[in-house]
């Protein structure tokens, strides 16, 4: 069961930013509204991630490290969708199965309460003692890979790592403005950005996240129409050094990466702007989520469409005339 667990932690836990993703992603699930991402060493030494959300109760706190843990409720399309692939319910176990992981949590009131288990590579009896914590949750990952050499020896540079850890921290950042969010790397602050939802807060975090000149450089745009919402910003070729990579599309607050999308904004933007430019750009499109299943694969941020053409007929028309007003 050992090597098994192993085995399946290279599906979740590739490098740090893996790691991240998935302990935002449940303290996001749990309710948070401050969420602090700590690193040292691009992670490889040090990951924690604290919340302020929902907390786990002592008697749960060792089921959560079990493979098969989950808690969240799953619509039986959601299981038979990621059933075989298996990733519910093990993001935790799988991490903790090659690191040395800590998890502390409280879910009353009182900070003078709280429990903590402690996991070491798998190699762990679920002792739960009490340890006084805020209410919500901390997980600590040190020496991520340490018992897996061939693993570690993958792990790029430190900068290389966190580059990739500040990357995911961005996305998930842009994906929920009314969370609070710290990033700190080797005890240096790289991000504070406030929890708000209006638009003075959003494009303070746009700025904070993307540069001042992304905004500076941009069109906000919010178009509704026959169901579909689309706002947000995409960039204008005045931007001349606009970063290629600086493309984050969310459909119903998840990002996704899809090549219908990708495409129908490539063509608006070839229509009306100049050639040659990459478009950059965060959009969030709001759909209803009948129409829409985000689960394809779980971690790898794929969606698909029932109704592709009208999606991206829509993003294409949209994207094409508020482009084009802004230059006429
Ligand atoms: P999943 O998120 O798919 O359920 P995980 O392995 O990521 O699986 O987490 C296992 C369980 O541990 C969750 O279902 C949840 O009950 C609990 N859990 C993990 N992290 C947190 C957190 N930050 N706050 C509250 N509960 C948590
Ligand atoms: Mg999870």
């Amino acid at each position: 069961p050992r090597l098994a667990n192993q085995i399946a932690a290279g599906e979740v836990v590739e490098r740090p930013a893996s790691v991240v993703k998935e302990l935002v992603e449940n303290a996001i699930d749990a309710g948070s509204r401050r969420i602090e991402v700590e690193l040292e060493s691009g992670g490889a030494r040090l990951i924690r991630v604290r919340d302020d959300g929902s907390g786990i109760g002592e008697e749960d706190l060792p089921l959560a490290l079990s493979r098969h843990a989950t808690s969240k409720i799953l619509s039986l399309e959601e299981l038979e969708g990621v059933a075989s692939l298996g990733f519910r319910g093990e993001a935790l176990a799988s991490i903790s199965s090659v690191s040395r992981l800590e998890l502390s949590s409280n879910t009353s009131e009182d900070p003078t309460e709280g429990w903590r288990v402690v996991a070491e590579g798998r190699q762990m009896e679920p002792r739960v003692s009490p340890a006084p914590h805020p209410r919500g949750t901390s997980v600590t990952v040190r020496d991520l890979f340490f018992n897996t050499p061939a693993r570690r020896k993958f792990l790029r540079t430190e900068k290389t790592e966190f580059g990739h850890v500040e990357e995911a921290f961005r996305r998930q950042a842009l994906s929920r403005f009314d969370i609070g969010w710290t990033l700190r790397h080797n005890q240096k602050t790289l991000h504070q950005l406030k929890a708000g939802d209006d638009s003075v807060a959003r494009e303070r975090r746009i700025s904070s996240l993307l540069g001042k000149a992304f905004l500076e450089h941009a069109l906000h745009l919010d178009i509704e129409a026959s169901g579909l919402r689309l706002w947000g910003w995409v960039g204008l070729p005045t931007h001349s050094r606009a970063q290629a990579d600086q493309q984050y599309f969310f459909v119903n607050g998840r990002v996704v990466r899809d090549r219908l999308v990708a495409h129908a904004i490539r063509q608006a933007y070839r229509d009306v702007l100049f050639h040659g430019r990459h478009p950059v750009f965060v959009l969030y499109l709001e759909v209803d989520p009948s129409v829409v299943d985000v689960n394809v694969h779980p971690t790898k941020h794929e969606v698909r469409f029932r109704d592709g053409r009208m999606v991206h007929d829509f993003l294409f028309s949209s994207l094409h005339r508020a482009l084009g007003e802004s230059r006429a």
